[in-house]
């Protein structure tokens, strides 16, 4: 069975007039993802979806004019072929580093998604798992800057829908950020698993003054308090508190950079998001990496039903996951594109689809509704 096509396509939605969410790394004006087909000898087509990247016109060109003539020809099955390939001739050489894993990340998924539809197993299966059920968080684009009160009440919202953990963004300033993340803990009480983001906004200093609130409320994990590369940073931050750890992964790329993670001794919850990292045969070796020292895996997941449907897939066939993000945002579109696959049960759980690979039939007629907008799609806190 052999790769005979490999096609990106780009989706875009704009969120409603005067609709945002606002978060560490900005306000949100729409929504991008990229799924990626690839159509074999067999007949046999697997779907994949490549993080946009803020770019999805360019992370679609990369996959389709750079990347597909790299593989086209290869053995489908041979994933971790196609993945030595793309990086040796695209990521570390000549390479456009995040980009092109971004992209090889797409491509995986759907090889991955070929394999199980060619052995007739559901992903899970096919990678060693059980169909066990996977407790999830509220997150996803959700939970954003507001006044605390209408931030509680979207907080118990999603307690009541059977969430038994969610995500607040912090990373506004250290005054806001201590009152709203309090006020939510004050008014859900001692169950719920409380879990903060600061998506990169925050300074030493801020992390000095908001983190021993955060072990007051005992948070779950401070997440991306700063860029991604800036290890010196985590390095500080992981000495001030022994009982909040930071999280981090969604920005980091393919197992040689969570190799540096585990060197900066800093981060102890991993999220690797199986769009970015470098698809399913990556974030199976960054899981490997992180078992041997107990670190747990606790995915990003994003955008569209395809990720989602992966991550659930992944987390249920390795030995240290975490929990399953769930998207409870109220603007995208592209989660449920493909079926409502991630119900949340009255266990605060999840399981994975069943049915052969992925366990979703894509319906390619809805891409027409979702053509490609141009453009950042975040913007500058307002
Ligand atoms: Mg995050």
């Amino acid at each position: 069975m052999k790769i005979t096509s490999i096609t990106a396509i780009p989706v875009s939605y704009r969120l409603p007039e005067g609709r945002t969410v606002t978060m560490g790394i900005g306000s949100t004006l729409k929504r991008d993802a990229v799924i990626v087909r690839v159509q074999t000898s067999e007949g046999l087509t697997g779907y994949g979806e490549a993080h946009p990247g803020r770019s999805p016109g360019a992370i679609a060109s990369l996959i389709q004019n750079t990347l597909a003539p790299l593989l086209v020809g290869m053995k489908a099955t041979d994933v971790v072929g196609a993945w030595q390939r793309v990086h040796r001739m695209q990521l570390s050489s000549h390479g456009v580093g995040s980009g092109a894993a971004l992209a090889l990340s797409g491509i995986d998924m759907a090889l991955w998604d070929i394999r199980g539809k060619a052995a007739g197993m559901p992903l899970y299966a096919l990678l060693g798992g059980s169909r066990r059920r996977l407790p999830a968080y509220a997150g996803g684009i959700a939970l954003g800057y507001q006044p605390k009160e209408s931030l509680a009440d979207e907080a118990a919202e999603y307690v009541a829908r059977g969430y038994r953990a969610l995500k607040l963004r912090i990373g506004d300033n250290p005054r806001d950020d201590i009152a709203r993340v309090l006020h939510v803990r004050q008014t859900l009480g001692d169950e719920v698993d409380i879990l903060t983001d600061a998506n990169t906004a925050y300074t030493l200093a801020d992390v000095r003054r908001v983190l021993p609130l955060l072990e007051d409320i005992r948070a779950g994990w401070l997440e991306e308090p700063f860029a991604c590369n800036d290890f010196a940073s985590y390095r500080e931050a992981a000495a001030i508190s022994r009982l909040v750890p930071i999280a981090a992964g969604e920005n980091h790329y393919t197992r040689f950079e969570f190799a540096q993670l585990l060197e900066a001794g800093a981060v102890k919850v991993w999220q690797p998001d199986l769009s970015k990292c470098g698809g399913i045969t990556e974030g199976l070796r960054i899981a490997a990496i992180a078992s041997a020292w107990r670190i747990p895996i606790h995915a990003h997941s994003s955008a569209t039903t395809i990720n989602h449907a992966a991550t659930m897939h992944f987390l249920a066939a390795i030995e240290n996951a975490g929990y399953y993000e769930a998207c409870v945002s109220k603007f995208n579109p592209f989660r449920d594109l493909f079926g409502d696959i991630a119900r949340i049960g009255s266990d605060g759980c999840v399981q994975p689809p069943e049915g052969p690979g992925l366990g979703i039939e894509v319906n390619e007629s809805v891409f027409a509704k979702y053509p490609l907008i141009d453009g950042p799609g975040y913007v500058v806190k307002f």
